[in-house]
C-alpha cells in the first residue's frame, strides 16, 4: 500500500481473528495470553512486530514504522503463512490502517482498489462496512453507499455484485479506520501451551505427523520420539523424520526430538520373541521406552498415529495389549479416520510430500511375516518371559540422541 495519500498517514497492519477462545469464560485471559506469546514467538523469526489486542481481535504491526516489512510482498506472505499456522486464530487479513473522516475513507478506498486492480482483473465488487465507533457521523449502510459510489466513479469498468463479487472491500471504523479485502483462513484450535505436553511417537509415515498436528491443535506442546534402526534404516530415514518434525514445529513450536537407536533391542526381540508376536512385543517395548522419556521430559500423554483396523498392530486386540503397558494415556486422534481423510490432512498441513519419500522405517525392516491380528494376552506375556524387558528398555534409553527442533 502506498503509505501516504495527501495528508493521510496509512500503515500496513494485520488483523487476526480469535476463534474458540472467545467462548472461554474465566480462563479466557490465560488462553489469550498464550496465543499472543505464540504469535510473538513465530513472528520473531521474521522481524520485529507488535501484537495488540482489542475486543475479540488482535492487531499485528511493525514495531518501527520505518521497517515496512508488511509492504514487502514476500515478507507479508511469510507473516501470513506463519500466522495462519498459529492455533487459536480463525483467520487473518492484511489491512491498511489510518485515521480521518469520510473524505479520507473515500480517498484511501479508491487507492486500495487501484492497487488490487494492478494485480488482478476483477470486474465486480461489493463494500461491507462496520462501524464500531458510534461517534462516527455516518452509519454502516451510508459508509457502504458512499465508498461504493466513489469506487464506481473512479473505476467505470467495475460493477457492484452483492451476491457473488470478485472482491469485497471491508471498511471498519473503530479507533482508527481499517480497509482490507483478503480473509485468509487459519487452522483454528487452541493455542499451543494451554493443554500441557504430549510425546508423539513420530515415524516417517503419513499418519503420525497428522496425529501430532491434531493434538497440537488442541493446545498441546509436543515432544517427539523416533525409533531408529541404524544401520538397517538409513540416515536419510532419520533426516526425513527430522524434516517432518520441522514442519510440525511451524504449528506446534519447539519440539525436542528424541532418537532412540532401536537396533539392538529389535535384534534381541527378533531372536527371542516368536515371529507372529513380534508386532505386539515390539510395540509394547516402544511404549515403555516412550513412557520413560515422557516422564523424564514432563509429557503427560503419548500420541500415536494409529487408526483402528489399519494394520495388524492396530486391531482392537493389539491396541488393548499395547495400552496395557502404558501408565499414561495414549492419544490416538486418527483412531476413527480412514486413510484417505488422513492423507487429505497431511496434504493440507504440508507433511505429505515428505512422508511419502521412500525411506524404510524400522518397523518395515523387522516386520513379522504373519503377525497375529488377534493376539492373546497370555501368549504375549509368555513371550515376554524370554526377554529381559527392563534391560531392553534401559538399553533403548541409553541410546537416545536429542535433537532440538
Ligand atoms: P505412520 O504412517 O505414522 O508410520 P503407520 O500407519 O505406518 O503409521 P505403524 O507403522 O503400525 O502405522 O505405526 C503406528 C504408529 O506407531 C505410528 O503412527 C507412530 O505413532 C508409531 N510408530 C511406528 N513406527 C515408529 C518409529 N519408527 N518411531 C516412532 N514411532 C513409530
Ligand atoms: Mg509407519
Amino acid at each position: 500500500m502506498r503509505n501516504t495519500m495527501d495528508n493521510v498517514q496509512a500503515q500496513n497492519v494485520i488483523l487476526a481473528r480469535i476463534g474458540e477462545i472467545a467462548l472461554k469464560g474465566l480462563n479466557r485471559g490465560r488462553f489469550e495470553h498464550q496465543l499472543i506469546a505464540n504469535i510473538r514467538f513465530t513472528l520473531s523469526e521474521i522481524g520485529s512486530f507488535s501484537v495488540f489486542q482489542s475486543q475479540s481481535r488482535l492487531w499485528i504491526e511493525e514495531r518501527e514504522k520505518s521497517q515496512n516489512y508488511l509492504s514487502d510482498r514476500d515478507t507479508l506472505d511469510s507473516v501470513i503463512d506463519a500466522l495462519t499456522k498459529v492455533f487459536g486464530l480463525v483467520s487473518v487479513s492484511p489491512a491498511v490502517k489510518f485515521t480521518g473522516g469520510m473524505k479520507d475513507i473515500l480517498e484511501m478506498s479508491v487507492n486500495f482498489v487501484a492497487e488490487l486492480l494492478e494485480k488482478s482483473s476483477y470486474q465486480t465488487f461489493k463494500v461491507e462496512a462496520k462501524r464500531g465507533n458510534k461517534q462516527f457521523p455516518l452509519n454502516s449502510p451510508e459508509i457502504c453507499a458512499d465508498v461504493g459510489g466513489a469506487i464506481l466513479d473512479a473505476f467505470p469498468d467495475l460493477t457492484v455484485d452483492v451476491h457473488n463479487p470478485d472482491f469485497v472491500l471491508y471498511v471498519e471504523v473503530r479507533d482508527c479506520i481499517y480497509l482490507y479485502s483478503r480473509i485468509i483462513q487459519g487452522h483454528r484450535g487452541l493455542p499451543v501451551g494451554t493443554s500441557g505436553k504430549g510425546l508423539l511417537l513420530l515415524s516417517g509415515g503419513i499418519d503420525s505427523p497428522v496425529a501430532g498436528y491434531m493434538m497440537a491443535s488442541r493446545g498441546m506442546n509436543l515432544d517427539a520420539v523416533y525409533f531408529h534402526a541404524h544401520p538397517y534404516t538409513s540416515d536419510r530415514a532419520k533426516e526425513k523424520v527430522v524434516q517432518l518434525a520441522r514442519i510440525l514445529r511451524s504449528y506446534a513450536g519447539n519440539i525436542n526430538l528424541h532418537v532412540v537407536n532401536f537396533t539392538e533391542v529389535q535384534l534381541e526381540l527378533y531372536k527371542n520373541s516368536p515371529q507372529e508376536m513380534l508386532t505386539v512385543t515390539m510395540r509394547r517395548i516402544m511404549i515403555r521406552i516412550a513412557e520413560s522419556i515422557a516422564i523424564q521430559y514432563d509429557s503427560k500423554a503419548l500420541i500415536t498415529g494409529e487408526s483402528l483396523g489399519q494394520v495388524a498392530s492396530q486391531t482392537l486386540e493389539a491396541l488393548v495389549l499395547t495400552d496395557e503397558v502404558a501408565g499414561m494415556p495414549v492419544f490416538r486422534p486418527l483412531i476413527g479416520l480412514d486413510k484417505e481423510y488422513t492423507t487429505q490432512i497431511a496434504r493440507r498441513i504440508g507433511t505429505y510430500e515428505t512422508s511419502i519419500l521412500p525411506y524404510e522405517d524400522c518397523c518395515t525392516v523387522f516386520v513379522a511375516k504373519h503377525p497375529q491380528t488377534r493376539p492373546k494376552r497370555d501368549h504375549i506375556v509368555n513371550a515376554e518371559k524370554n526377554l529381559d524387558i527392563d534391560d531392553l528398555v534401559q538399553r533403548g534409553l541409553a541410546s537416545v540422541e536429542h535433537i532440538m527442533i
